[in-house]
């Protein structure tokens, strides 16, 4: 952060000695001539220090722009020469500085510049990421863990020094031991800790905010282990993230599910109106043994595909006394008014009801793997809420990983924040246009985008009943919302009916080709692709992904070798794969998908939930007391399973431990077989099945508890 931006007509006398005495003090100095060139470079340049202009030249509007880009951005106005233009400091309030050059020498201004840069990294630098800083410039030695001292250890050994060497001195230096007094603790929230978390509240609109260092999986299991006491009884989402299957397993819960629906794309639904109703969880505790009336619930906002419910509706009508909304994959909903009313912190508290929403930082905002936060609106225990966070936090926190959840917080603050998520939205919308652009001007077959008729509004597009193109049967009105950054790709096969076409391009396809490419998706459906306009989502990347759709229909229309297209699925087998070609490959594998109806029997699968016989957290006390047996996969239906299955895609579990498939649910069954029978066919195309283990004959088998047959 050293560069110094300076906007002038012409390099008059002051200037030029004013750009020495900068440069002889360590500053990178960089002229403009015109207003343009220089918000260009305020905008694409974050290492810009500070601004200097001639005002009179560049006015007041450029000073008001630059504002709104960066409301901390040290400004110089330099007054040359005795131009006596008005300016109007009220529009950039305290931020710009008035510098008349005929009164100043350039020493004077040059220091005055040197304070306004180092306030400005003091406003911007987050309370613990600049303790820490601090920490480390000092460099003092310690005598506790970790083990390689800074980094010391690492240089004592050949392979060592190697490790060293990549990840570099300071990462070594701030890897620190939790024993290190000035930074406070993590565990006990306290210090620069306790402070980054309150700055991180204040940043997410919660009244109080919780830093995980081990992923949501880890914050949902808080959340839920102090919402729901043993025996109690909690409303699940049915599309919920593993770590919440974790959670029933490891906490004495009665789940009630609530069951969303699938469109006929095979797409995630959100979970329906009715399903939050007191009648249908009245009925639903009165059909499960031992439930009562729920206290918590957990609901994925968004889904997978990028789905946002109407949360305003849901918090002020579900009747439970907390709702926690597994919000993964969208920490930033808080800095873009197109997500009001669709998100868990938004908006007031809620009378007599606890809020959480936790959020995967490192997902789709600027964080180490693993960042993670709970948000918290409303009144908790404070220390037993401590408790259940402790019993899941190493005592060694990570401080890499605490800091960098902090700096997503500081990077998404203020104008500079709201212009980072403003461009992704930006982004990805003219990433749809230009996908449909090339699809209506393609007359063969192209790709396509999930999306409204219409994408020319910036807002999160709702699923309207009488609209065609979601292919959602009996959407709610002002229910779901389609989030414009998770951007799902059609590939030909299936149309919005659900029907399967005569012919298909089957997303493994191109997910696999794209991947050989070095473009790797979020995921794969059969006939859909998810990717994400995260905000390091830029132009080039973009491009590099059309570029790479455009390829791929190249080299399909071709008709070229398998080998040529997808090397890697090729080095699977390539007896196998020799002289196939890749319109023979996806016609093989859409066939398959025909044979079985693919798209009706996920929709049925979803249907029709599996029975539940115990407790998640009964079978699984049953399967450590090694009261389990493997059995094939076709051989489950009227056993009960042992371990959550569930195929990735579509990546949420179908069956629960302690669940049966009946007759009824059959279709379950059905469409994990059909998953299995693609990969038997076509060596690279197994699907990854958690619960189920490939044998060496390529059959599956499942863990089910003993007696069960
Ligand atoms: C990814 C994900 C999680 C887990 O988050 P990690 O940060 O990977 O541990 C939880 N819930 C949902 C809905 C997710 O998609």
């Amino acid at each position: 952060m050293n560069t110094v931006l300076i906007g002038c007509k012409a390099k008059n006398d002051f200037i030029e000695n004013l750009s020495s005495v900068l440069e002889s003090e360590g500053y990178f100095v960089e002229f403009v001539d015109n207003s343009d060139k220089l918000m260009t470079i305020v905008k694409n340049n974050a290492r810009i220090a500070s601004v200097l202009f001639e005002y009179d030249l560049f006015s007041c509007k450029l000073a008001k722009e630059i504002v709104d880009l960066n409301e901390y951005l040290p400004m110089f106005l330099l007054k040359t020469n005795d131009f006596n233009n008005e300016f109007d400091f009220s529009v950039v309030g305290d931020h710009a500085q008035f510098i008349d050059c005929s009164l100043y020498s350039e020493i004077e201004v040059v220091n005055k510049i040197g304070k306004a840069v180092n306030e400005y990294v003091d406003a911007i630098m987050p309370p613990l990421t600049k303790a820490l800083f601090k920490y480390v410039e000092e460099d003092k030695y310690t005598f506790c863990t970790p083990g390689h001292m800074g980094g010391t250890a690492y240089q004592k050994s050949p392979v060592g020094s190697i490790f060293y060497d990549f990840y570099g001195e300071n990462t070594m230096k701030s890897d620190i031991s939790i024993s290190v007094g000035e930074l406070g603790s993590l565990l006990d929230h306290s210090g620069p800790h306790g402070e980054a978390e309150k700055y991180i509240a204040e940043t997410f609109n919660a009244d109080r905010s919780y830093i995980v260092t081990n992923g949501t999986s880890t914050a949902n299991k808080i959340v839920g282990q102090f919402s729901v006491p043993a025996g109690c009884t909690a409303l699940i989402d049915r599309n919920c993230h593993k770590s919440l299957t974790h959670l029933l397993m490891m906490s004495d819960i009665i789940p009630i599910y609530l069951k969303p629906t699938r469109n006929a794309y095979g797409i995630l639904g959100g979970i329906p109106e009715s399903e939050f109703t007191r009648a249908s969880i009245e009925a639903k505790v009165k059909a499960t043994q031992g439930a009562e009336w729920p206290v918590h619930a957990v609901i994925t906002n968004s889904t997978y595909d990028g789905l946002l419910y109407n949360t305003n509706k849901i918090k002020d009508t579900l009747d439970v006394k907390s709702i926690h909304f597994d919000s993964a994959w969208v920490p930033y909903t808080n800095f873009s008014p197109i997500y009001d009313g669709k998100t868990g912190m938004g908006g007031k508290r809620v009378l007599n009801k606890v809020i959480y929403e936790t959020q995967s930082t490192h997902k789709l905002l600027a964080a180490f793997s693993q960042a993670s936060m709970i948000h918290v609106k409303g009144d908790i225990n404070v220390e037993t809420f401590s408790e259940a966070y402790m019993m899941h936090t190493s005592t060694s926190p990570h401080y890499g990983v605490v800091a960098s959840t902090e700096m997503a917080a500081a990077m998404v603050r203020g104008n500079a924040g709201k212009r980072l998520i403003q461009d992704s939205i930006d982004r990805a919308i003219k990433f749809r246009k230009e996908i449909k652009q090339r699809s209506a001007a393609c007359d063969s077959w192209y790709f396509n985008v999930w999306q409204p008729e219409s994408v020319d509004t910036v807002e999160c597009w709702e699923l309207k009943k009488d609209a065609q193109w979601h292919g959602f049967k009996d959407i709610d009105a002002q229910h779901m919302y389609l989030d414009p950054i998770k951007v799902t790709l059609l590939t030909p096969g299936l149309n919005k009916n659900g029907q399967l076409e005569e012919t298909g391009i089957p997303a493994s396809l191109v997910s696999k080709f794209l991947d050989d490419r070095g473009v790797i998706v979020e995921k794969t459906g059969t006939y859909n692709i998810l990717v994400l306009f995260s905000i390091g989502i830029d132009d080039t990347k973009a491009m590099s992904l059309i570029r790479g759709l455009n390829d791929f229909k190249e080299m399909y229309d071709n008709n070229a070798f398998v080998k040529e297209v997808l090397p890697s699925v090729y080095a699977n087998d390539p007896s196998f794969y020799e002289g196939m070609r890749i319109q023979e490959l996806a016609q093989g594998i859409h066939k398959l998908t025909c044979k079985h109806n693919l798209p009706e029997l996920m929709f049925s699968a979803f249907e029709v939930l599996p029975t539940m016989v115990m407790k998640p957290s009964v079978a699984f006390q049953k399967e450590l007391r090694g009261e389990i047996e493997d059995c094939y996969l076709e051989e489950m239906v009227g056993k009960i399973n042992a371990n959550m299955i569930l195929p990735y895609p579509p990546g949420v579990p179908l069956v629960m431990p302690g669940e049966m498939i009946t007759e009824e649910s059959r279709p379950i069954l059905d469409f994990l077989m059909m998953l299995c029978e693609i990969g038997a066919h076509y060596p690279g195309f197994e699907t990854d099945i958690h619960g189920a283990y490939r044998q060496d004959d390529g059959r599956y088998k499942v863990k089910i508890l003993k007696g069960s047959k």
